[in-house]
């Protein structure tokens, strides 16, 4: 059985980006195929020398306001349940919004293995976002940029002794 991440968050903090570089081309579903809804994405993830499988929350993009919170609390609440551990993402440029906290709660009542990471944290913008995320109170925010590749080692490195 391999080590389990789920990658949870609300809709545009970078969840799919982060799996599709940790995926690459490993994946055989691509999610934007037509006639395809997949809420939950699977893949087989490397990082360096750490081999696991990722599980991607996706489906939430669509929703509307009223069915965004109900969804989303089921979605990420299967997500942890079939997870060894959680990356809950937040955008480390808009900081800590009402959403990221509803996650917070799912993840603490959950009792999730939780690793906070504030995302598009590359350059100066994501500065007070990650100092905002310490307010959520699950420890110390991981500065990641999925899209430039950034902090992938501090990723690594907390993620070794759990896998
Ligand atoms: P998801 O809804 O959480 O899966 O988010 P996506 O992966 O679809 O990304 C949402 C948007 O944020 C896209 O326009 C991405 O290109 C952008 N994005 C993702 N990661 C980063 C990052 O590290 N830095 C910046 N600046 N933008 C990012
Ligand atoms: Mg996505």
């Amino acid at each position: 059985m391999s080590f389990t991440l789920a990658i949870v968050g609300r809709p545009n903090v970078g969840k799919s980006t982060l799996f599709n570089r940790l995926v690459g081309k490993r994946l055989a579903l691509v999610d934007d195929q037509p006639g395809v809804t997949r809420d939950l994405r699977e893949g087989a993830a490397r990082l360096g020398d750490l081999k696991f499988t990722i599980i991607d929350t996706a489906g939430l993009e669509m929703a509307t306001d009223e069915s965004l919170q109900g969804r989303m609390r089921m979605l990420t609440e299967r997500a942890v349940e079939m997870a060894d551990a959680c990356l809950f993402l937040i955008d480390a440029r808009a900081g800590v919004l009402p959403a990221d906290e509803i996650f917070a709660d799912i993840l603490r009542k959950k009792s999730a293995r939780v690793i906070l990471g504030a995302n598009k944290a590359e350059g100066a913008a994501g500065a007070a976002g990650m100092m905002e995320a310490f307010s959520l109170g699950l420890g110390e925010p991981l500065g990641l940029s999925a899209e430039h590749g950034e902090g992938m080692a501090d990723l690594a490195a907390v993620l070794r002794p759990m896998i």
